[in-house]
C-alpha cells in the first residue's frame, strides 16, 4: 500500500426529502444538496467503494481506482437511507451505513439532548438493504463513549455489534465507527482483538487519512456547504492539509 496515503471518507447523518424543514445541526442535509455531491463525485470520476474493498486495497489484493471515495452514512436512520437508496442506485454508486445495533428497529435514543427522537431501520430492511447499495458496519451497541468504557462493558459494544450485523446480513464486518469519534489506544486495541481491520474517526491525528487502520478520519460533509466547498474538501491537498495541521 506503498502509493495511496490519503482517501476521501465522507461523513453524513441524516438526510431529509422534500420541503422538510432541517433543524439547525449541521449533520442534517438535504436531499437534494446530497444529490448534487452525490452526481459531482460522478462526473469528476470518483468511485465509491467499502471497507472490504478497502481491506483488498491495503492488501494489495487489489489496485485502487484512480479516485476511490467512501460514503459513509451514520446511525442507520430510516428515513435518511430510504431516501438516498435511489439516489445512489441512479448513480451507481454505493454507501457504507454505520449501525448502533442495540437500536435497531427503534430509536437514537443516546440523543438526550434533542427534543425529537428518529427512527432507525429494523432488522428486516438490514437484511434487504445489505443485498443493495449499502454495506453495513458496527457504530457500538449502545452509541456510548467508548473510551470510558473497559473490560467487558468495552468488549460488549465492539464485539456484540459485529455478530450482530453478521448475524443479520450474513457479510463479515470489519469496520467499526466510533461514535462521537471517541477512541484512545485501548479502544483500538479492543477492535483489533474483535477481529476488525479499520476503526473510522472524525478528526485527523496522523498525517495521512490511511496510515492509522484504526483511525481512519473523515470529511465532515456540512449541511451549508456548496458544491466548490465540498469539492475542495475532498481534494487531495485538502486532505493533505489537514494531515499536516492534525485537524
Ligand atoms: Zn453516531
Amino acid at each position: 500500500m506503498a502509493h495511496l496515503k490519503d482517501i476521501p471518507i465522507l461523513m453524513y447523518h441524516h438526510i431529509a426529502a422534500g420541503d422538510a424543514v432541517l433543524p439547525e445541526d449541521n449533520s442534517f442535509l438535504s436531499l437534494n444538496v446530497f444529490v448534487a455531491q452525490t452526481t459531482a463525485l460522478s462526473a469528476a470520476g470518483y468511485t465509491t467503494i467499502d471497507f472490504k474493498q478497502l481491506a483488498d486495497i491495503y492488501d494489495e489484493k487489489v489496485k485502487p481506482p484512480e479516485k476511490p471515495v467512501i460514503i459513509t452514512i451514520d446511525d442507520g436512520y430510516a428515513e435518511t437511507l430510504k431516501n438516498v437508496m435511489p439516489v445512489l442506485q441512479k448513480n451507481g454508486q454505493k454507501a457504507v451505513v454505520g449501525l448502533v445495533t442495540g437500536c435497531i428497529g427503534s430509536f437514537d435514543d443516546w440523543q438526550k439532548a434533542r427534543k425529537e427522537y428518529y427512527k432507525i431501520i429494523d432488522a428486516g430492511l438490514v437484511r434487504e438493504y445489505s443485498k443493495s447499495c449499502f454495506s453495513f458496519v458496527s457504530h457500538s451497541e449502545t452509541h456510548s463513549f467508548l473510551s470510558a468504557l473497559e473490560g467487558h462493558e468495552l468488549e460488549k459494544e465492539v464485539t456484540f455489534s459485529k455478530q450482530d450485523i453478521e448475524k443479520l446480513t450474513g457479510q463479515p464486518v470489519n469496520t467499526l465507527i466510533y461514535p462521537y469519534g471517541d477512541r484512545n489506544a485501548r479502544v483500538k486495541e479492543a477492535l483489533r482483538a474483535a477481529g476488525y481491520r479499520f476503526g473510522v474517526s472524525i478528526s485527523a491525528e496522523t498525517k495521512y487519512v490511511l496510515e492509522d487502520p484504526f483511525d481512519l478520519r473523515r470529511v465532515y460533509v456540512k449541511k451549508d456547504d456548496s458544491i466548490r466547498t465540498f469539492m475542495r474538501k475532498i481534494s487531495p491537498w485538502y486532505l493533505w492539509y489537514r494531515g499536516f495541521r492534525r485537524r
